[in-house]
C-alpha cells in the first residue's frame, strides 16, 4: 500500500531538510515520491501540521525487577491516580506512541533477571524496545580486573553476557560501589577500591570503554557515575568526564550530578560547569534526567544510594535488595515546587538543557521515573521551547532556591529542528540504528505529525498522528489501531572459550549452568521479536 503524507512541515535534521512537502510511505518504510501521476492508495492531508520521525527514548525505567517491585509495593499509586510513575504494560506503549515515542531503552537490566524484563518489554504495544544489560559490579567481572585478565577476557565476558541478555548495549552504575556496599561501604568515589578486589570505579569504567570499543557496539558504555544527588558531586562528575579520556562515554541523568556547596543551604545549581565540560569534551554524552514536581518513585540499581535515600522516602517504605551485581533499590518520592533543594533540581536540569552547545550530544529525559513520569515530556518540551513560560513556573518556585542557579537568566528558546535532534536523530545516532531518527527514503516508517497549537505541552501530548511501521497507530491522541514491534539488541562476537570459564564459575557460586539465564527467541513475544543492530566490525 503506497500512503501519501501530503503537505506537512516536514522536520528531517539528519538530512537537513526543514520544508512544507510531501511523504510518501510503502510497505512500512519511507519511500522516494513515484513518478508524476502515480496515484496514493491513502493521502493524509497534514497542511498547517509539522512532521518528525518518531520519537526515541535512551532511558525510561519501563520493565525489570526494580519497576515491579515499586508496582507491588505502591500500589496506592494507582488507586490515587499517581500512577504515571508505573504505568502497566499497555499504558507504556499507548502513552508513548500518544506523544509521538516510537522507540524506548529500558536501561538497567541485571543479565540474571533479563528473561522476565523481556518478556514484559515484549508485552509493550506500539513502540520498538530494548535493554541495557548491568555490568560492573559483580565478581566474575572484579575477578577478571583483580587478576589482571587482558582485555581480550573482558571483552568476550561482556559479550557473552550481551548475548544472554539479548541488550542492546552495556550499563554501568555506580561501578564497583554496589560490590563496596556489600562490605558495608556507605560512599564511593571514582578512586575508591572495592574491598577484596583492590579495583577501583575509574578502573572498572576505562576496562568497560574499552570491551564496548573493542566489540564495536554502537551506543557508548552508559554510565551512572558515583555519588548520585549528593551536594558538592559536581567535582565526581567533571572527574569522571576527564577519567574517561578519548574513549565515547555517555553520561546517564547528568542533572543528579549538578550539585555545588554554594548557597545558604550549602547546596546549589553547578549545572553550568559541567555543562562546559561537556560542551569541551565531544566523546561524551549525556542525558539530563529532568525533575518534574509531583509524586514518582525512584527506582535505581545505585543500591548504596538507594540505602541512604531512605529517610527522603514519600510515603515512609522502601525496598533495598542486595545480593546478585548490583542489587537495587526503591524510594518512594515527592518532588515538591516549596521544597529548595527541589527547586534547584528542577532549575539545574533546564540549565543543562539550555547551556548545551551541541543539540546532538545531549539528551532528552527525566530519567522516567525518578526526575518524573515520562508523562510530563510535553510540559518539560513547552518550557525548553518558551522563555516566558519558564519565567510563570520561575514565579512559583522559592526565590532562594533560583539565587542558586543561573536559570533565570537563560533567554534561549529551544527549535522545533533542535527538539528533533534531541528526540529523534541524535538518539537514533547514538543507538546506531542507521533506519530511524529521520524521514529519508529507507527510513523505518515511524512518523510522529503534530498540530500547532497555543498550548505547546498539549500539542505534544496529543499527536495527531502516529505511524509505526507505515501503520497508522494514533490520530488525535487516540489509538486507532495496536499493534506490536520489536525488541533490538546487538550481537557482538566472542571467543567460545568463555563459555567453560562462565561454566565453572557459576557452578562454584550458584549451582547452575550459565545458560539458566539466557533469554529464549520465543521471549521477544509478539510482533516481529528479536532484530540484530550491527556491530563496527
Ligand atoms: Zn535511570
Amino acid at each position: 500500500m503506497l500512503t501519501r503524507l501530503a503537505g506537512g512541515r516536514v522536520i528531517d535534521p539528519a538530512h537537513g531538510r526543514d520544508e512544507v512537502g510531501d511523504l510518501w510511505v510503502r510497505d512500512g518504510r519511507v519511500v522516494a515520491p513515484p513518478d508524476p501521476g502515480a496515484r496514493a492508495d491513502e493521502t493524509h492531508d497534514l497542511s498547517g501540521c509539522f512532521v518528525m520521525a518518531g520519537g526515541i527514548d535512551i532511558h525510561s525505567h519501563i520493565a525489570g525487577a526494580n519497576v515491579n517491585t515499586s508496582r507491588l509495593l505502591l500500589p496506592e499509586l494507582r488507586a490515587s491516580g499517581a500512577s504515571d510513575s508505573v504505568p502497566v504494560s499497555y499504558e507504556i506503549g499507548r502513552l508513548y506512541a500518544a506523544m509521538g515515542f516510537t522507540t524506548v531503552v529500558e536501561p538497567a537490566i541485571s543479565p540474571h533477571v533479563a528473561v522476565q524484563a523481556q518478556l514484559e518489554i515484549a508485552a509493550i504495544p506500539f513502540i520498538d524496545r530494548a535493554i541495557l544489560a548491568v555490568l560492573g559490579n559483580e565478581d566474575y567481572l572484579l575477578r577478571l580486573l583483580r587478576d589482571g585478565e587482558g582485555d581480550a577476557a573482558l571483552a568476550d565476558y561482556a559479550a557473552r553476557m550481551l548475548a544472554g541478555s539479548r541488550a542492546l548495549g552495556v550499563k554501568v552504575i555506580n561501578p564497583g560501589g554496589a560490590a563496596a556496599f556489600k562490605e558495608n561501604a556507605r560512599s564511593f568515589g571514582l578512586d575508591d577500591e572495592v574491598p577484596a578486589y583492590g579495583v577501583s570505579s575509574r578502573a572498572i569504567l576505562n576496562a568497560m570503554q574499552r570491551a564496548v570499543q573493542a566489540l564495536g557496539i554502537p551506543h557508548p558504555v552508559h554510565l551512572h557515575c558515583n555519588n548520585l544527588g549528593m551536594a558538592g558531586n559536581v567535582e565526581t562528575a567533571l572527574a569522571t568526564i576527564e577519567a574517561a579520556g578519548d574513549l565515547p562515554v555517555h553520561l546517564a541523568h547528568l542533572q543528579f550530578y549538578a550539585y555545588g556547596r554554594e548557597g545558604p543551604r550549602g547546596f546549589s545549581s553547578a549545572a553550568p560547569r559541567l555543562a562546559e565540560a561537556v560542551n569541551a569534551h565531544p566523546n561524551v554524552t549525556a542525558d539530563v534526567g529532568q525533575v518534574m514536581f509531583g509524586q514518582t518513585v525512584t527506582v535505581s540499581s545505585d543500591v548504596l544510594r538507594q540505602f541512604n535515600a531512605r529517610p527522603q522516602a514519600h510515603p515512609r517504605k522502601w525496598a533495598i535488595m542486595d545480593g546478585d551485581g548490583n542489587g537495587g533499590g526503591i524510594v518512594p518520592y515527592r518532588y515538591r515546587r516549596t521544597d529548595y533543594y527541589n527547586a534547584v533540581q528542577f532549575a539545574a536540569g533546564l540549565e543543562l538543557f539550555l547551556l548545551a552547545a551541541d543539540p546532538w550530544r545531549l539528551f532528552f529525559t527525566t530519567d522516567h521515573p525518578n526526575g518524573g513520569p515520562f508523562t510530563t515530556y510535553p510540559d518539560l518540551l513547552a518550557l525548553l521551547m518558551d522563555r516566558g513560560l519558564r519565567e510563570q513556573w520561575i514565579g512559583t518556585l522559592p526565590k532562594e532556591a533560583m539565587e542558586a542557579t543561573t536559570l533565570p537568566s537563560l533567554s534561549r528558546e529551544y527549535t522545533l529542528n533542535e527538539i528533533a535532534i534531541m528526540t529523534r536523530a541524535a538518539p537514533a545516532r547514538l543507538l546506531g540504528l542507521a533506519d530511524r531518527g529521520h524521514l529519508a527514503p529507507g527510513a523505518r516508517a515511524d512518523i510522529a505529525v503534530y498540530r500547532p497549537q497555543a498550548d505547546r505541552a498539549a500539542m505534544f501530548r496529543d499527536a495527531a498522528l502516529v505511524l509505526k511501521d507505515g501503520r497508522m497507530v494514533i490520530r488525535d491522541g487516540r489509538v486507532t489501531d495496536t499493534v506490536f514491534g520489536r525488541t533490538l539488541n546487538v550481537q557482538p562476537g566472542f571467543d567460545p572459550s568463555i563459555e567453560r570459564r562462565l561454566a565453572a564459575w557459576y557452578d562454584d557460586i550458584y549451582g547452575v549452568r550459565p545458560d539458566a539465564f539466557d533469554v529464549p527467541e520465543q521471549a521477544g513475544g509478539r510482533g516481529s521479536g528479536f532484530e540484530a543492530v550491527p556491530c563496527r566490525s
